[in-house]
């Protein structure tokens, strides 16, 4: 049994889905799956199939592309109040919507994405800084005043060396953006491990907005703000995720593909934190 990926403590077997085991460490809480990943895994798991063919990833990305950009603008204006715009780095970029929106906003940046197809999208079709790779692997030597990390944080296949390259990475008093999916959440608790966010092997990692907190205040991060996502999915997206649980089709034919459907959001939080440390050393 894999070992706690967040502080190398014994795990223990909470239930199994899709054949794999779902871990809890036994001393700091985290959950993980049961699944040795590496930049192989990451680059198999997200080849063009997971933007395009529906089941558990996207049916087709590209359609959720006004969504997208308008989620970037609306993060600007939120975070505006505690962060002067400056320069960025969005995490698990795919084509580079939610950073375009950013860039509406007044912010330049870059964005990093493992799928060489989304981020040539990124570059030709938005005009973007697009840098294929995973912010474990981050080698360059830039600084970036934020980071945005929007539903990324549980497919990281190596998170504690993720976030340790954010830290070298951010300017002196930088920022980190997360938004992600909360196993802490009403839906989450009720659905157990039906839930649909338990979907490995694509997400690796379940926190809660308290056991992300934690984890990352103890590793020289400060929450200064945070709160829930209004989401909005397209037609054929909520098709796709609803055929790839219930199994069938024909009920869902009516939903026009490129319809606008408001998702529940209590199941997903967003969270600003400030970087106190000057970690520059790795
Ligand atoms: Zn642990």
């Amino acid at each position: 049994m894999k070992s706690c990926p967040l502080c190398n403590s014994a795990s223990e077997r909470v239930f199994e889905v899709k054949n794999t085991w779902i871990l809890d460490c036994q001393v700091c809480g985290h959950r993980f799956a049961d699944i040795t990943a590496d930049i192989e895994h990451v680059e198999k798991t997200y080849d063009d199939s997971y933007f395009y063919d529906g089941n558990a990833g996207y049916a087709d990305y590209t359609i959720e592309a006004d969504m997208l950009r308008k989620r970037g603008r609306q993060y600007a204006k939120k975070i505006a109040k505690h962060v002067n715009k400056g320069r960025m780095l969005d995490v698990g970029a795919a084509a580079g919507f939610i950073l375009k929106g950013f860039e509406d906003e007044g912010w330049s940046g870059v964005g990093l994405e493992p799928n060489p197809s989304m981020a040539e999208y990124g570059k030709t079709k938005l005009g973007l800084n697009m840098n294929i790779g995973t912010l474990e692997m981050f080698d360059k030597n830039e600084r970036f005043d934020l980071v945005s990390m929007v539903q990324v944080v549980g497919h990281l296949f190596d998170p504690s060396s993720a976030f340790a390259s954010v830290k070298t990475i951010l300017s002196d008093g930088g920022h980190l953006l997360i938004e992600s999916w909360d196993r802490a959440s009403f839906s989450a608790r009720i659905l157990g491990k039906h839930w649909h966010e338990y979907s490995p092997p694509s997400v690796l990692h379940w926190y809660s907005h308290q056991s992300l907190v934690t984890y990352l205040s103890g590793i020289g991060f400060e929450e200064i703000a945070y709160g829930r996502t209004l989401k909005k999915i397209s037609g054929k997206r909520a098709k796709s995720l609803l055929q790839y649980r219930l199994g069938f089709k024909a009920l869902f034919s009516p939903i026009p593909d490129s319809l606008s459907l408001p998702y529940p959001s209590e199941d997903l939080f967003w969270t600003l934190l400030k970087y106190n440390g000057t970690d520059h050393s790795q």
